[in-house]
This record gives C-alpha cells, structure tokens and sequence, in this order.
C-alpha cells in the first residue's frame, strides 16, 4: 500500500484506529453504526473537557473528507483531548493516523495529544514505522469490519465504562 489511490479505498474514521487498539468487538459494533456512544459520561466528560480546558486558544475545528474532525492549533499542529491516558497506545494510533492522512494529501504536521485532567501532553511526530503500524491496522480494519459476526466479547478493565457494557454483558 502507499499509494493515494490505494488509500481512498481504506478512508477510515479515526476513532476506528482507536477502537482496534482497545476492543475488536467495540471496532465492530461500532463499523455497524450500532452506536451508544451518547450515553457514555467518559465520553461526555472528554467533550466538556474540551471545551472548557483551552478557552482562550485559538483552534479551528475542521472537517477533512467528511471523514475525521481534528483541532488545528495556531502553530498548525493537529490535537487530540483525551480524558486519561489510560488507553495511550490507541489515543496515539489515533492521532498518527491523521498525521498519516494528511502526509498522503501532501500535508506534514505534528501531533498533540492534550490530557488536561493529568495536565500534561505528548507531541508525535508520524515515523516510517508509525506509518507501517497505521498500514496494517486499516488492512485489519477492513478484515474485522467485512465479517459477517463481531469477535467475541472478552472481558477486560475497560469494559466497565464502554458504551456497549449492556450489550455485551447485559
Ligand atoms: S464491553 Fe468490553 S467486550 Fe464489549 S465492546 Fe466494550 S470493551 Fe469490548
């Protein structure tokens, strides 16, 4: 893969890249639009967090493809406001993809992922690497979200506060 023609056909949201990182099942569910994701306070609390973190900065909130939202910062930086950083690794493969996105559209910026609960940061740059991992997790992306069942549920710390908690274990 690598090309741009090759990539339009694996545009993904970025919450995909996120969701393969934390729970398969959770990939598919939410691939299907089976979706409850409102009713979950983690993510409302990241959307007020948000909000009120960063008052006073100036970010424009822009629409890519009608695919993916991101912040553009002032500096030109792309960022991510994370409640915890308890689901680093997928937070990071999040932002790295929409580094990787915008590299095909010939667009190179920095990353930034804000925890302002922790006060702290981390800023990504998109490596040869990063962008071999972001490669084959669309490739199995495209394979979990084309079957035809969800993988099964296993239990984990984090299904406690997952949006499809009923669904799996109601
Ligand atoms: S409740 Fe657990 S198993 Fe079910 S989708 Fe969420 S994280 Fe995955």
């Amino acid at each position: 893969m690598g090309d741009i023609q090759e990539f339009s056909d694996l545009k993904f949201q970025g919450i995909k890249i996120n969701y393969l990182y934390i729970c398969k099942r959770k990939l598919w569910l939410f691939s299907k639009n089976i979706t409850f994701e409102n009713r979950s306070d983690k993510v409302l609390l990241g959307k007020v967090l948000h909000e009120y973190s960063y008052p006073k900065e100036k970010t424009k909130e822009v629409l890519i493809d009608n695919l993916i939202m991101i912040d553009i910062l002032s500096d030109g930086s792309i960022r991510e406001v994370k409640y915890s950083s308890k689901m680093k690794e997928a937070d990071i493969m999040q932002v790295m993809y929409y580094l990787y996105y915008l590299k095909q559209k010939g667009i190179h910026k920095q990353g930034i992922i804000n925890y302002p609960k922790e006060k702290r940061k981390e800023v990504l740059e998109l490596t040869p690497d990063y962008e071999e991992k972001i490669q084959q997790a669309l490739r199995e992306i495209e394979e979990i979200t084309a079957k035809s069942i969800p993988p099964p549920a296993q239990k984990q710390k984090i299904c406690k506060s997952c949006a499809y908690f009923e669904f799996c274990w109601g």
